[in-house]
């Protein structure tokens, strides 16, 4: 036979399934802890008011030119991709003809483009992944063919960072010119990100056993509510002076523009040579894909990275964001103590962004799922701030409920 009923049947992402199930539960006292989205306290999507008071604006002036709907260049739109640059990388952290940096369709997208540039250019025997890492992650890696490796991350028993066992395997088993993928900050799926000293550590290893940092920054300013402290690992490689490296950038969290797409991608080099050359190449790679990416949001984001007043407000929409989600956890912890939970919660308040690995196992989830209707990855990780639709992310409503 012919045709596509010869395709081997691939399983939905587990969120989308977890979302399937929960919309099939007519259960009035359901919530669902999947997804990577802020909600509010009312457990709705939050327009962040710096973003807002930008649209209104764009109502009066640009709204009116007849260019709005105008192609970008294959790049992207070029103001946007250098205030995305300084704002991760910070003004002088290196020189600027040594970057290439280009728009891409969100921290998706750069990721992707990140892999099929270096699958390409660096032909890596192995891309190492932290185990776990983000879900798409080992998606966008197996797509381009490049051999997907994990290194330990999370001690189950512990319920904290394994260093020792990530430094081991780190420096026995990869090969010189593997990329190794690291979270910026505010790891997804735990929550758990190393220490300053230990980001010092991770870089002698890239340095001595010539391993090609991929930085995935999808939380800047959303993990401890801080840009110039999210951004800090990151810098510090940079600041070393003898890593070229990549970096996936996201403002779908930190802006609340998940829909609108708005995100770069920005490879640092050796050289301005160098970053001539492999500009070519990427904007190839772009424009066989996308050929350009869009217009709208990146307006948005330029227009909060340019303009100190809305900036200035856009550092508040943060601070509520990161501050609603610690207090959740807070509230969340207290509820679960109180409810003398069996076994240790401080890891539900020490782990930090939107998301906290809860130890729990998929039996666990499972029945909490059928006997209580809260959905949970089969992984045990929750959203703390929460999902779709109207009963999501834990809220000062449900909390008890969740808890128990
Ligand atoms: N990287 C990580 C670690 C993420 O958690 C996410 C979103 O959940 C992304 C990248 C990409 O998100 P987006 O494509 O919406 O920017």
């Amino acid at each position: 036979s012919y045709g596509f009923s010869n395709l081997e049947a691939i399983p939905l992402d587990p969120h989308y399934a977890l979302k399937e199930a929960f919309a099939d539960d007519p259960s009035a006292k359901k919530v669902i802890l999947g997804s990577g989205i802020y909600r509010d306290g009312n457990s709705e999507p939050w327009v962040l008011p710096s973003i807002e008071e930008r649209k209104a604006e764009k109502e009066v002036d640009e709204h009116k030119s007849s260019a709005r709907y105008e192609y970008l260049p294959i790049s992207g739109y070029a103001p946007f991709v250098t205030v995305a640059r300084d704002l991760l990388f910070g003004r002088y952290g290196a020189k600027a003809d040594h970057f290439v940096s280009l728009q891409t369709i969100s921290g998706t997208g750069a990721n992707s483009l990140g892999a099929q540039f270096l699958s390409k250019s660096l032909r890596p025997s192995a891309v190492w992944l932290s185990n776990p890492s983000w879900v798409n992650h080992s998606n966008i890696w197996g797509l381009v063919g490049v051999k997907v490796k994990y290194y330990p991350y999370w001690d189950a028993q512990k319920k904290t960072l394994d260093f020792d066992s990530m430094v081991k395997k780190l420096e026995t088993e990869t090969v010189s010119g593997d990329v190794i993928l690291l979270h910026a900050c505010a790891h997804n799926p735990t929550g758990v990100d190393p220490t300053k000293e230990q980001w010092a550590k991770i870089a002698d290893i890239c340095e001595s056993r010539g391993l090609f940092p991929f930085f995935d920054s999808a939380y800047q300013g959303f993990a401890s509510g801080d840009l110039d402290e999210d951004a800090w690992a990151l810098r510090h490689f940079v600041s070393r002076g003898t890593l070229e490296l990549v970096a996936a950038q996201s403002f779908s969290k930190n802006m609340g523009l998940y829909g609108e797409r708005v995100g770069a991608l920005h490879l640092l080099t050796s050289s301005p040579e160098a970053a001539a050359k492999a500009k070519g190449h990427l904007c190839q790679l772009q424009r066989g894909q996308i050929s350009q990416p869009p217009r709208r949001g990146a307006h948005l984001a330029t227009a909060i990275l340019t303009n100190q007043v809305l900036f200035q407000k856009w550092l508040i929409d943060l601070h509520e964001m990161s501050s609603r989600i610690k207090s959740m956890r807070q509230a969340l912890y207290e509820e679960l103590v109180s409810l003398g939970t069996p076994g240790k919660w401080e890891h539900i308040i020490s782990q930090i962004g939107m998301f906290s690995y809860t130890g729990l196992s998929s039996v666990q989830v499972e029945t909490i799922q059928s006997e209580s209707h809260v959905y949970i990855l089969k992984s045990g990780r929750i959203s703390v701030p929460g999902c779709e639709f109207s009963f999501e992310g834990v809220n000062a409503a449900n909390v008890k409920h969740v808890a128990k």
